[in-house]
């Protein structure tokens, strides 16, 4: 079992049995001395969607990092924290007009497209904006495939959108990519960048200088050793292609800088067991429509385990076929199945790892649960937030 700071352990012990995240602030400190060690040349522009937690994006911002918004109230947010509109990217290829005025008006210039439909919308409501097209470029390894959605082809169709930006007189400044989320197809950002080169040689065919790369977001957080697999791809990628210091790089990274500055605590509400085949059913006070909604949809097996028994040790419990259940409403609201676990008993608190990233942004309030508490642990801090 773990250890836990007394703030925490006198939470288990009190008669509060609503479930928290317990979050590191070290872990997202680490993550970014590390990406600036391994990555120097892709300056990170954090997309605030996979937690936008207050004190994450503070610790970012302090940390010199940038911020991928998606939305007017994500800017704002941002801004907020004193964020300078330089160090924005209003990253998302489909924007609603009045998002786009609020960024306009804010000076966040970078924004992104990947349609002449959506060019004509920027031409009109935010002229003076530095317009990144967005490629496609998928990995064959991803849990989210972001390409069926956005990104235009690279071949047939963003000449295209390069000649039209000069024809309508748009400030393009570069070119954007993301391969898709939880990518393990390390490889990849090399293939992408001889992709992105051959656009720029183009473009200067058409008397566009670009001067600005956006390799998007997809890395794995869990592991932080993976960070050099991707490193290698991307900067050999950059090394071969954009040598020069004049081209800015900028990365989204989302999941990687808070997947495992998380951790999720919740505790068995009740404890049922199937006489017919043995089975034992857990029901936890979380669910798919709280902290687990990525895990029901990618189909992600949550590690997990107890951090405080309701009646003592019992380590040494047989291992039960077991399923553990959502609070919700709703049946489909399961959070593992057909699984083997030492037995617990109603009132034991489990420990969910890795539970940072698209967790706390995408809970909702359904059947009345509120979103969780958050608490902070910071060793290098002894001031309070
Ligand atoms: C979601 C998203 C990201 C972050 O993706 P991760 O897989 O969390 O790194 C970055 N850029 C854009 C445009 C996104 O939509």
């Amino acid at each position: 079992m773990e250890l836990f700071s007394s703030e925490i352990e006198s939470r288990l012990h009190s008669n509060n049995d609503n479930p928290f995240f317990i979050l590191n602030v070290n872990d997202i400190r680490t993550k970014i001395k590390k990406w600036k060690q391994t990555i120097p040349r892709a300056i990170p522009y954090y997309a605030v969607k996979c937690n936008d937690n207050e004190l994450v994006l503070k610790v970012l911002a302090e940390n010199g990092t940038g911020f991928d918004c998606a939305s007017k109230n994500e800017i704002s947010k941002v801004l907020k924290l004193g964020v300078d509109c330089e160090k924005i990217i209003y990253s998302n290829t489909v924007k609603q007009i009045s998002h786009l005025k609020y960024a306009a008006k804010m000076m966040v210039q970078k924004v992104t497209f990947d349609s002449v439909e959506e060019l004509e919308k920027i031409k009109a409501f935010h002229p003076n904006a530095q317009v990144v097209l967005r490629i496609r470029f998928d990995s064959n390894n991803s849990i989210v495939n972001l390409g069926t959605k956005f990104g235009c082809d690279p071949v047939k169709t963003a000449p295209k959108l390069i000649e039209l930006c000069q024809k309508m007189n748009m400030n393009l400044i570069g070119l954007h990519f993301h391969v898709g989320s939880w990518n393990r197809n390390y490889e990849i950002f090399t293939q992408a960048l001889a992709t992105i080169r051959k656009l720029f040689n183009f473009a200067e065919t058409c008397s566009i200088k670009l001067n600005f790369i956006d390799i998007g977001g997809g890395f794995i957080g869990e592991d932080l050793l993976l960070l050099d697999l991707y490193a290698k791809s991307i900067n050999a990628g950059i090394n071969d292609n954009f040598p020069s210091d004049k081209i800015k790089i900028i990365s989204e990274p989302g999941r990687f800088f808070v997947d495992s500055a998380f951790k999720l605590v919740t505790q068995i509400i009740l404890k049922k067991l199937d006489e017919e085949d043995g089975r034992i059913h857990y029901y936890l006070n979380e669910s798919i429509y709280m902290s687990f909604m990525a895990t029901f949809l990618y189909n992600l097996k949550p590690l997990t385990s107890v951090i405080k028994r309701s009646k003592g040790k019992n380590d040494f419990a047989e291992e039960k076929l077991s399923t553990i259940w959502g609070c919700s409403c709703n049946s489909n609201d399961k959070i593992v199945d057909n699984v083997m676990l030492r037995e617990m008993e109603m009132g034991d608190w489990l420990v969910f790892h890795n539970m940072g990233a698209y967790t706390l942004s995408v809970s909702t309030k359904f059947n009345g649960f509120q979103n969780n508490e958050v608490l902070v642990i910071d060793e290098e801090r002894q001031t309070e937030y």
